[in-house]
């Protein structure tokens, strides 16, 4: 028949098309990574990059911006009311200061929406003369959320023996002194005190805190340390049992005495898993249509062997939570949406241009198996390097009669520095690689913007085209 017609399908096919072109488009886009991995330096640039992209702007492999077909971006009011603005102008105002800061780091979850006005492409849009709207929500949150989605399975018993775990190492163990101290005083069949299991939780918090400034990245419950709205709610104040006082006291922690300590306890890691950890993935992370996920390897490096695999093993966590097919926990809690994956090695402009390429090659070491898994499950990633917020300058300078590539920038009290950061490695070193050299990447202060509107930046161009390119073509 007339219907089955290929011409009939075709003109179908064109017509659905047209149409769905018509209809303005919508994106989105989560940004994610473990404190200090540059997620507020990143989102402030690309806001920057969006709102004061112009013919000058330095986005050459931004396609919408380099085909002259981008229009205009403005912010609007975000779709989500109960999440914090993301606060961009603060963080600009720190950015054009006399003495520059850097913005305040993500403490919490907040958005920011763009309108991106702009045209299609032409050949796809020949009858379509009106411009298009793009509308991208950005979504800032702590990548520490994400190492709690195994809690998910555990019960508390089962939380009290990981922790007992971790607590063999015994540089953790010295941090949780303190904390084992009261935790090891209190009799728990006994009727639970509030006051009692705040003030031991904040110890507890204290001691991952710790771990945290030694650069341990694998912590939870991820909000001891990143609360957000949750500062100071009980559903926080919990904490696991020494496992030597499991055994002193014979507690049965399956079956407590009613309203004992061990009951209370139990009942606010349950409490934590079904209302803080299930709500944020049933009501946030299955709306993100596209993720970036800043890893900061070059601090990693500086702080030593240790602290690099650590870092590894948070992000094989992390990305247990984009692994729907194979993960029974979450595709029970909501079903796949991310198409687009972006891993980042963040701040490269710490090191010098020719080692870019051994930057991505590290991260790609980090993240080889787990990201196998995630391009069977059909989404797909992307590794790159970038500076958000470029705060050095890249040259050649002759040391001994040799060119050398150099980086130049302002240290934590303004002075220019000049400096040879060295070799990036395309993999962890050995341990005693450290006791031999060590790395020793520099801190920069922010950039100088002398009234520049556009933050000055590595590669953001070619990460904004392959988030939102193919929504703008
Ligand atoms: P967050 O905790 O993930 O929000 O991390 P931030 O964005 O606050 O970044 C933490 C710190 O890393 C900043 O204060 C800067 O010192 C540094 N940083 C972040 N991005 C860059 C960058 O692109 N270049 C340089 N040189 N430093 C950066």
């Amino acid at each position: 028949s007339f219907f089955k017609h290929p011409q009939f399908l075709r003109t179908k096919q064109h017509i659905k098309q047209t149409a769905e072109r018509l209809i303005d488009q919508h994106v989105s886009l989560a940004v994610t990574g473990l404190s200090g991995s540059g997620k507020t330096a990143f989102i402030t640039s690309l806001v920057n990059q969006l709102i004061e992209a112009n013919e000058q702007a330095h986005l050459p492999f931004f396609s919408v911006l380099s085909e002259s077909r981008l229009i205009g971006v403005k912010r609007d009011i975000q779709p989500d009311l109960t999440f914090n603005r993301f606060a961009y102008e603060d963080a600009m105002a720190n950015l054009r200061l006399e003495n520059a800061l850097w913005p305040d780091s993500t403490r919490g979850i907040s958005q920011v929406r763009l309108k991106i006005k702009f045209k299609r492409a032409k050949g796809l849009s020949q009858y379509i003369t009106e411009d298009t709207t793009l509308t991208l929500d950005i979504t800032d949150y702590p990548g520490e959320w994400l190492l709690d989605l195994p809690l998910l399975n555990m019960n508390y018993l089962q939380w009290n023996n990981q922790c007992a775990q971790e607590l063999l190492d015994p540089k953790r163990r010295d941090l949780a002194a303190e904390f084992m101290l009261a935790a090891s005083v209190i009799d728990y069949a006994e009727k639970a005190d509030e006051l009692v299991l705040k003030n031991v939780a904040s110890l507890y918090k204290n001691y991952l805190v710790a771990c945290q400034n030694q650069g341990y990245q694998l912590l939870q419950p991820g909000r001891f340390i990143l609360p957000g709205e949750l500062a100071d709610a009980p559903v926080l104040q919990f904490f696991p049992i020494p496992s030597a006082i499991i055994n002193q006291q014979n507690l049965d922690i399956q079956q407590p005495v009613a309203e004992s300590y061990a009951d209370v306890l139990a009942s606010r890691f349950n409490h934590y898993t079904t209302d803080v950890i299930k709500p944020f993935y049933q009501n946030h992370f299955k709306r993100f249509d596209r993720q970036v996920i800043l890893v900061d390897c070059l601090s990693a490096l500086n702080r030593g062997y240790d602290s690099f695999h650590d870092l590894q093993k948070a992000l094989d966590w992390l990305m247990g939570s984009f692994e729907y097919g194979s993960s029974n926990i979450l595709s029970r809690l909501f079903k796949p949406k991310i198409d687009k994956l972006v891993f980042a090695a963040s701040k490269a402009d710490h090191i010098t241009p020719d080692q870019q390429v051994n930057l991505v090659k590290l991260l790609d070491s980090m993240l080889h198996q787990a990201r196998k898994q995630l391009q069977f499950d059909g989404v797909t990633t992307e590794s790159t390097a970038i500076a958000a917020i470029r705060a050095s300058q890249s040259g050649l300078s002759q040391i001994d009669g040799e060119e050398i590539p150099v980086l130049k920038g302002s240290d934590n009290l303004g002075q220019t520095i000049t400096l040879y950061p060295g070799e990036v490695p395309t993999s962890c070193p050995p341990r005693d690689f450290w006791s031999k050299q060590g790395f020793e990447y520099p801190k920069f202060s922010p950039p100088k913007l002398q009234g520049a509107h556009s933050l000055p930046h590595i590669r953001m161009d070619q990460l904004l085209d392959f988030l939102i390119g193919d929504k703008m073509s």
